[in-house]
């Protein structure tokens, strides 16, 4: 192209397209009078073509400023010859410090604007100043873009330069086409698609109006197409990301910082440890050295504890073994790797884990804490069932936890009781009642269980029990008791015993079972005492 592009009213392209090269150079010239602008002026190649260009659009004496996004050589080359051909006196060279001193070093005679000294703005008169962002790192450190408020251009330096195909083709305005071209400048060139995504959203959230798009590589875009390209550019990975296979080390730093990154996320929107401890495993995992991973955290006053896909705070060892990594600091807490290809790997997910560790450890906090509460839930379960007197369960107990299947049941009660007390005192009826249980349970196996539901009476389960074993268990436990003095000089009391069995074939609740217990034991009493009597429930079946 020979001649400028007037890309929007005197904004023009006067860029020159060397010959075989797909990294065309942009330059770009605002005609703003005595005022203008050349963006970009380029390299000792390619100004003899630009200056062709901008002298058929203004004077060479009506250029007061030159920006330099940034110092490399196919943006700023043209500085040294420029200083002989711009002859008016008060040209100035807008840069920013960091570019500054460099730029020096073209030799050029040009005082310079530093735009952080003026607010990122340059007053350009008459209703028209440019403004400036800074966009650091891409790809300089100090590196700035553009805004023409008037014309709604944005000057965006190397940010959306790209390799182009067809350097004839200037304007594209399919985003697709666009970040195709961008897409391997920006990998090779851009340090970090995080940094990226933060100068895009910052100049899209100052410069919601950008109706053009003109870099100094690539293609300028413009109109409907701003909007998509910047949201395509923004998901660009970059720099450091695509090089990964390249490096060993680098990529363990990645995995590190993708790790952290990953579990910190999962920490802040935790929907449980359970969730966290998946994040842990998909981040190993992820790294292929092995398939996943089980905590194994100490637990103050209880000991060793593993979780995993499969346990859940269970009791565990003491964590030893090539493949456990024990985290530094408190709580005392170990990651053991599952599924470990071989020992390099064991070493390398080793590191990983350490390096990581500081973000594991809310995670082992969270495990105490949750086995700590479920602890104290338990024991608090555990206390409310149990009768402090004789250690058994109490009635609470037997409603929670209601025998299944076939049983046996049997409704105790020692007869005259309120004798022994008026006799004896309360405290001798508190250890006759404790003898009582005793003697119970040492009638009974393993797995029957004694209950103290209230003053003097006892319901035993007796599972899987039918009717003529349940009545021999009633019969043993009546002689037991009725042989076991329960003070020392005081007769052995008696026991008035309802038996019933209950049948998988005609189940029944357990407040039928109990009534009809209770009706035997009514009866037993009545018959007079020291006896058994039997009911058998009626179903509501
Ligand atoms: P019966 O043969 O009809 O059962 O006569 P009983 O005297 O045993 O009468 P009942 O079972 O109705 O009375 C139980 C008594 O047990 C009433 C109460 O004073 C006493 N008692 C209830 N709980 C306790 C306790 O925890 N300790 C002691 N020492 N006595 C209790
Ligand atoms: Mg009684």
């Amino acid at each position: 192209m020979q001649a400028p592009v007037e890309l929007a009213p005197d904004v023009f392209w006067v860029g020159h397209t060397l010959g075989d090269d797909a990294f065309q150079l942009h330059a770009y010239l605002i005609r703003h009078g005595q005022q203008s602008v050349l963006i970009d002026p380029g390299s000792l190649v390619t100004i003899e073509h630009t200056l062709a260009k901008v002298q058929q659009v203004v004077d060479l004496d009506d250029i007061a400023w030159i920006v330099c996004h940034h110092p490399d050589p196919d943006v700023a080359g043209a500085l040294t010859p420029l200083s002989d051909v711009l002859t008016r006196p008060d040209v100035q060279l807008v840069t920013e410090w960091r570019g500054d001193a460099l730029l020096k070093h073209y030799r050029h005679r040009f005082p310079s604007y530093r735009v952080e000294r003026h607010g990122w703005e340059l007053p350009l008169g008459d209703g028209r100043t440019l403004e400036f962002q800074f966009s650091p790192y891409l790809h300089f450190p100090g590196a700035f873009v553009t805004y023409d408020p008037v014309s709604a251009t944005l000057f965006s330096s190397d940010i959306f330069g790209g390799f182009v195909d067809d350097p004839s083709m200037l304007v594209c305005n399919d985003p697709d086409t666009v970040v195709e071209a961008v897409r391997p400048f920006h990998q090779h060139y851009m340090p970090s698609g995080a940094l990226l995504r933060a100068s895009l959203q910052r100049m899209q959230q100052r410069w919601p109006d950008i109706a053009r798009v003109a870099p100094q590589h690539g293609y300028v875009f413009e109109g409907a197409a701003v909007g998509p390209t910047f949201a395509a550019l923004e998901q660009v990975q970059c720099g450091l990301f695509v090089q990964e296979s390249a490096d060993h080390d680098l990529q363990r730093f990645l995995q590190v910082a993708e790790g952290r990154a990953e579990l910190q996320r999962s920490i802040m929107r935790t929907a449980g440890v359970a969730s966290w401890l998946g994040a842990v495993n998909g981040v190993i995992a992820r790294t292929g050295l092995a398939e996943g991973c089980d905590m194994i955290v100490f637990i103050p006053n209880v000991g060793w504890r593993r979780w995993g896909w499969s346990v859940d705070g269970v009791p565990a060892p003491y964590p030893t073994g090539p493949d456990v990594v024990l985290l530094p600091g408190q709580p005392l807490a170990a990651v053991q790797l599952l599924g470990a290809a071989d020992s390099h790997a064991i070493a390398e997910l080793r590191s990983l884990v350490l390096e990581f560790s500081d973000v594991l450890h809310p995670l082992v906090d969270a495990l105490v804490r949750q086995h700590q509460h479920a602890d104290t839930v338990d024991h608090l379960r555990q206390v409310s069932e149990t009768d402090p007197l004789t250690g058994c369960q109490n009635r609470r107990g037997l409603m929670e936890h209601p025998p299944t299947g076939a049983y046996g049941l049997l409704a105790i009660d020692i007869d005259h009781f309120k004798q022994v007390n008026d006799s004896e005192g309360h405290q001798a009826g508190d250890r006759c009642i404790v003898t009582v249980a005793r003697v119970l349970r040492e009638c009974l196996r393993r797995s029957d269980v004694v209950y103290r539901i209230g003053g003097d009476e006892f319901i035993v389960v007796l599972p899987s029990a039918d009717l003529d074993r349940t009545m021999e268990v009633a019969e043993r436990c009546r002689q037991a008791v009725g042989n076991v003095p329960c003070l020392d000089d005081a007769e052995p009391v008696t026991l008035s015993i309802g038996a019933t069995a209950i049948s998988t074939a005609r189940p029944v609740s357990l407040q039928e079972a109990i009534g009809a217990a209770d009706s035997a034991l009514y009866q037993a009493k009545r018959n007079g005492r020291n006896q058994i009597a039997t009911a058998t429930p009626l179903s509501h079946h």
